[in-house]
């Protein structure tokens, strides 16, 4: 694994700092929010999307003749980095960019990419992910949203959950069922779905941080033109792991780098704030926590450095992703854990560092279930890393 940037490479990041510099506004903290407020974050962050695009620099990796650089996969984990680095707001169209449109340049057909690739990096069209029913969340394969066929259309009837951005995405990356008579991996479908089509309805979320950042989705005898078939027909599982892939894969540089700022932030807080005994940072079961999260977070960055050996080498991400996954997940939950033990009142107070604390662990207990949960991939590194036998 060779870590030292190529000259190249050195220069595209002095290019990229020198855009950011100029153009990057800063990230707002998260928090629950009134409504006014959380649309004003979503057109804040589209525009902040429209900019990097016209800047030239979504879809990095995305090749030329689809709007994006061609760029190499260091190249965007340097962008990843980059754009965590400068404190930058996420891209809005998260989805989008790192799972629906690799999915549609790999599977789609030339018609599908022209017309929903350029919306994609632009953030004009945002995307969620309908993967996940109420009895179909690690066992994706077992989902029951059925899509018959009626002429040139699939009528689809049923329900997603837990589907993050659906109230604010114009498409939907909707598995569905089309044959029950076989295994259950076989007879799924991908659809591309319009989610302003008659008979999608969207219920937000609660989050335990008050925020609704995911959705419930009923599908009423909705009509799905056979043109929005991502794939071939029955064959939507090879999508759903190309997807699944893509997902667990793809952001540990970036992660890293606000990890890292906010561990490093955590240590200067003990320093000034006063225990029971003196300054937090003198406890020596603190100092242990501390060191503890600080090698964990070093183990997810060469991790992370691992991964991105694989896929630039083979193309794309294999089952060591999850690796990466299950790293960043526990590490980040367990450094929240640290923070509010080392805090402790302080890390509850709204008043202090704008409520983060409370909030970041509260976000983070979600971490180790989304993209997959623990248990999940700790099974898919037994048996398809380390080769070991199927379990029960
Ligand atoms: C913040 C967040 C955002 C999300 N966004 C999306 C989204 O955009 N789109 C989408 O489709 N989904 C989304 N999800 C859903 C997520 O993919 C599922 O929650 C996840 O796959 C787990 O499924 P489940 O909740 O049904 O739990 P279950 O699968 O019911 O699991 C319950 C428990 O049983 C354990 N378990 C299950 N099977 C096994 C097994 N074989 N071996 C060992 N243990 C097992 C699990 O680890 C878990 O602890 C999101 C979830 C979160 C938290």
């Amino acid at each position: 694994m060779n870590l030292n940037p190529a000259p190249d490479e050195e220069r595209f990041r002095d290019e990229l700092r020198t855009w950011l510099t100029a153009n990057a506004p800063a990230a707002r903290a998260a928090k629950a929010a009134s409504e006014e407020d959380n649309r004003d974050q979503i057109r804040h962050l589209r525009e902040w999307q429209r900019k990097v695009y016209d800047g030239g620099w979504a879809g990095l990796s995305w090749p030329k003749e689809y709007g994006g650089r061609g760029a190499s996969v260091i190249e965007q984990a340097i962008f990843n980095e980059e754009l965590a680095r400068c404190g930058a707001p996420p891209m809005i169209n998260v989805i989008g960019l790192a799972m629906a449109g690799p999915t549609i340049i790999a599977l789609g057909t030339e018609e599908q990419k022209k017309r929903y690739l350029p919306p994609i990096l632009s953030g004009e069209e945002i995307w969620c992910q309908g993967f996940s029913e109420p009895n179909a969340g690690s066992d994706v394969a077992s989902l029951g949203t059925k899509a018959t066929r009626d002429g040139d259309c699939f009528i689809v009837n049923g329900q997603k959950i837990w589907t993050s951005y659906a109230h604010y995405s114009s498409w939907c990356l909707l598995l569905v069922r089309t044959d029950s008579t076989g295994p259950k991996h076989k007879g799924i479908t991908c659809l591309l779905v319009d989610m302003k089509s008659p008979g999608v309805i969207v219920r937000p979320l609660k989050q335990i941080t008050g925020e609704a950042g995911f959705n419930e989705v009923f599908f009423d005898n909705v009509r799905v033109p056979v043109s929005q078939i991502l794939g071939e027909v029955d064959e939507g599982w090879k999508a759903a792991i190309t997807i699944l892939m893509n997902e667990r894969a793809n952001s540990g540089t970036g992660m890293y780098v606000t990890f890292r700022r906010i561990f490093d932030d955590l240590v200067q807080r003990t320093r000034e704030v006063a225990g029971r005994h003196g300054r937090v940072c003198d406890d020596p079961l603190t100092r242990q926590d501390l060191a503890q999260s600080y090698i964990e977070l070093e183990i997810f960055r060469l991790s992370a450095n691992r991964a991105l050996t694989r896929i630039s080498k083979q193309g794309t991400p294999g089952p060591e992703g999850s690796i990466l996954k299950l790293c960043y997940s526990e590490t980040y939950q367990r450094m929240m854990q640290n923070a509010m033990q080392a805090l402790g009142p302080y890390a509850q107070l709204a008043e202090f560092d704008g409520g983060k604390w409370g909030h970041n662990y509260l976000r983070a207990r979600s971490s180790t279930i989304a993209a997959g949960t623990s248990e999940i991939l700790r099974n898919i590194i037994a048996e398809r890393v380390l080769g070991l036998p199927k379990s029960y």
